[in-house]
């Protein structure tokens, strides 16, 4: 089953085109990258796929139906959640207030990710439950803020730069944690400017450059294709 159909997707800040008819697609239980440097629209898209930014044109249909004119909110409680860029939790409130907070996305939809599950996921949140969330590491953040999500009940979770700023160590431990979201069933869309760490956890990838998708395939074939990952990653 498809999860998600972006069709010809325009999104402008004023003058600046930021996505150039975007087309892609993710499958139910997949686990996308969507990489690209710097500027290249990958936060633009996801913030149109969440309605945070408002599309100029195209279609986006999140499980059969068009999100067109949803509010933001309204996209969440229907289980298209979103770990933005730089975290954003709410650094005043403790760890377990956060997780409360990611309820209100879920209402009254059943799902696997109860506290419990979370807490098996990511011990150090149980660990630090009661800690303000603004004092943890920013590793500890990037896991509170997932774990937010996942208390929305997600069934497309949209992940912005997981990887940024954190050591290769953190890195690897938000990684597996996705890795095993996965592997339960969980629907990824990745976004990373880190190459390499979203096509090894990933199945499928989609390069965006400049607003447009300019490679899509495998993620094990995009890998080992150096002339690709060179020309539009500048890695
Ligand atoms: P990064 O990895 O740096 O976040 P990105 O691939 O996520 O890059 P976007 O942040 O989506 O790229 O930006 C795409 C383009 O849109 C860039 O040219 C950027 O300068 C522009 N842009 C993004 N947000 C705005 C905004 N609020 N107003 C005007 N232009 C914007």
């Amino acid at each position: 089953m498809t999860t998600l159909t972006i069709s010809d997707l325009h999104v402008s800040y004023g003058g600046v085109k930021a996505l150039r008819g975007v087309s892609m697609h993710v499958e139910q239980g997949e686990m996308v990258a969507l990489i690209g440097s710097n500027g290249a629209g990958k936060s633009t898209l996801l913030n149109a796929l969440s309605n945070v930014v408002k599309r100029k044109s195209g279609e986006i249909v999140f499980e059969g139906r068009e999100t067109k004119g949803m509010s933001p909110h309204s996209v969440s409680r229907a289980g298209l959640l979103h770990v933005p860029e730089g975290r954003q939790v709410l650094g005043d409130m403790s760890v377990y207030e956060n997780l409360q907070v990611g309820l209100i996305a879920r209402g009254k939809r059943n799902t696997i990710y109860t506290l419990d599950h979370v807490y098996e996921l990511f011990p150090v949140l149980e660990e630090r439950r009661d800690q303000i969330a603004g004092t943890l590491s920013g590793g500890q953040q990037q896991m509170l803020a997932i774990g937010r999500a996942l208390m929305g009940g997600p069934h497309l979770l949209l992940l912005d730069e997981p990887s940024l700023g954190l050591s290769p160590l953190i890195t690897d431990q938000v990684f597996d944690a996705l890795k095993k979201l996965n592997a339960e069933g969980l629907t990824v869309l990745l976004v990373e400017q880190n190459a390499h760490r979203a096509l090894e956890a990933t199945s499928r990838a989609y390069v965006l450059d400049r607003g447009q998708i300019a490679f899509e395939g495998a993620s094990e074939e995009l890998a080992g294709n150096q002339a690709v990952i060179d020309s539009y990653l500048g890695a």
